[in-house]
């Protein structure tokens, strides 16, 4: 496929813009271009093309089943997208006078008394821009919170191994040394690591609970006791709130502080670089440190995003949970977890799941023994997929799993597409037994095969330069 730029001729245009009827103003000489900046020109119809074309070349939720584990990449109802489209909210100014925009702040304050009963915190802020934004956030609450107790001496935060990458940078970013600790056998955290780690340095615990290899940790009470005990505070990842949304709180697991990420659990889409919002959550002793908002005046607040963050992502998470209401967000939850368990027993006997148990909204594939046998890598079972219409899962990871696919279906996925979906996983497994090489060589018929994954992430070529 050619690139926009490749396909301009010069001189040719989309649509007219009508004659200018007010006056021309001058710019200063300083800011006005010596040379035409070089925009393709293209006609309407070759635009539209091009788009159309590009595209097709995408694998989106509209196109087929997308179980990318760790990320919820679900469907979000339409009626999202035109509550977030309303002229009264798409078209509010962040300088507009607070009593001009009453109802944008009745927006934020439902969605906050919701999203904090969902997950049992006193406190919330909208302003972080993603999640691992949200983390920063909510751990400088808590370095702020030990500061403000002259308890300076706590420079620690306890991370398992099986966390999301973020945590142990954000950890990092906020000038905490990093603490990892193993897991136990069965992928939970290892109570006798953690006691053995814990002390009067300890400023927190950042845990994921259903963890990233999609395990509810049965002692989480038993974790938040001891990390309290030692004087720290416990950060829930809540990233991904698929699991357990409605149906247990971290707040009551003992957590102090969570981040939800709008876009992954709260409807709006996600991938393709955002915009994204999070959702941090806190519990009453820690509110005086969220960052300032409209909602909240306080002396001396700092902002961690301009503004109101990204407003319309709150929209569109406010429009989803009236949508779904105070029985569906727990039936959501436990559809997700049923589709994954469900999935995960019709692949069982093939492909085997890395735990073997019950698992929440997500499961890893263990293929070691699998490439021992034939060779195939999950790498190559991945791309064999593309060729089926379906989106790779997740690949290597969690490091904690070798040769690890993780599979997130969600909740809305059909009986049908699960069967479809594990039925090619078992038409994949047969044909790497008999035929390996056709695996190493997969995907067979996508646009793109396998492409050089090193270079184009060491040598990444994102601009158009004239040649
Ligand atoms: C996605 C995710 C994050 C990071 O969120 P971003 O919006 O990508 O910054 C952190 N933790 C977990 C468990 C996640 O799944």
């Amino acid at each position: 496929m050619k690139l926009i730029f490749e396909k301009s001729v010069p001189g040719r245009h989309c649509s007219l813009l009508p004659k200018c009827d007010v006056p021309d103003a001058a710019l200063p000489e300083a800011l006005v271009r010596q040379t035409a900046p070089a925009l393709p020109e293209l006609s309407e119809v070759d635009l539209s093309r091009h788009y159309t074309e590009l595209n097709q070349r995408v694998h989106g939720v509209n196109c087929g089943f997308y179980p990318l584990g760790s990320c919820t990449m679900k469907y979000n109802p339409r009626v999202d997208e035109d509550m977030a489209a309303l002229p009264g909210f798409a078209g509010v100014h962040p300088l507009a006078p607070k009593d001009a925009v009453q109802g944008c702040l009745s927006v934020l304050d439902t969605a906050k008394t919701y999203l904090c009963e969902i997950t049992g915190m006193d406190g919330m802020t909208f302003q972080p821009a993603a999640g691992a934004h949200g983390e920063f956030t909510g751990v400088l609450l808590i370095k702020q919170y030990h500061r403000k107790r002259g308890d300076f001496k706590r420079t620690k935060i306890i991370v398992p191994d099986s966390a999301h990458g973020t945590n142990p940078a954000t950890a990092a970013m906020c000038g905490f040394e990093v603490v990892n600790i193993p897991s136990a056998p069965d992928g939970c955290v290892d109570l006798e690591a953690l006691k053995a780690v814990l002390g009067d340095d300890t400023a927190g615990l950042m845990l994921t609970n259903p963890n990233t290899v999609g395990i509810f940790d049965e002692n989480i009470l038993e974790i938040t006791r001891l990390v309290h005990e030692a004087g720290g505070l416990c950060y829930y990842d809540g990233a991904n709130l698929n699991a357990v949304m409605g149906v247990v709180r971290p707040g009551d697991m003992g957590f102090d502080c969570i981040h939800m990420n709008l876009h992954k659990t709260f409807a709006t889409p996600h991938g393709g670089g955002g915009p994204g919002a999070c959702a941090v959550g806190c519990k009453a002793f820690l509110e005086e440190f969220l960052p300032a908002s409209a909602l909240m005046q306080g002396e001396g607040r700092l902002q961690v995003r301009s503004f109101m963050g990204n407003f319309l992502v709150v929209v569109r998470a406010l429009t989803y949970l009236l949508t779904l209401g105070r029985d569906g967000i727990p039936e959501a939850a436990q559809n997700a977890v049923l589709n994954a368990n469900y999935l995960m027993r019709r692949i069982q006997g093939t492909f085997e799941p890395a735990f073997d148990r019950v698992c929440m909204h997500e499961f890893v594939l263990d293929l070691s023994e699998y490439k021992k046998e034939t060779g195939v890598s999950a790498l190559d079972v991945a791309k064999a997929l593309i060729d089926y219409g379906m989106h790779p899962p997740t690949m290597y990871f969690p490091m904690i799993v070798h040769e690890a696919l993780m599979l997130e279906p969600t909740e809305t996925e059909s009986k049908e597409t699960l069967d479809w979906a594990a039925d090619v996983f078992r038409e994949v497994y047969a044909r790497g037994k008999t035929d390996p090489d056709y695996l190493h060589g997969a995907p067979h018929h996508a646009q793109i095969g396998r492409p050089d994954e090193v270079r184009a992430s060491r040598n990444p070529v994102v601009r158009w330069t004239k040649p």
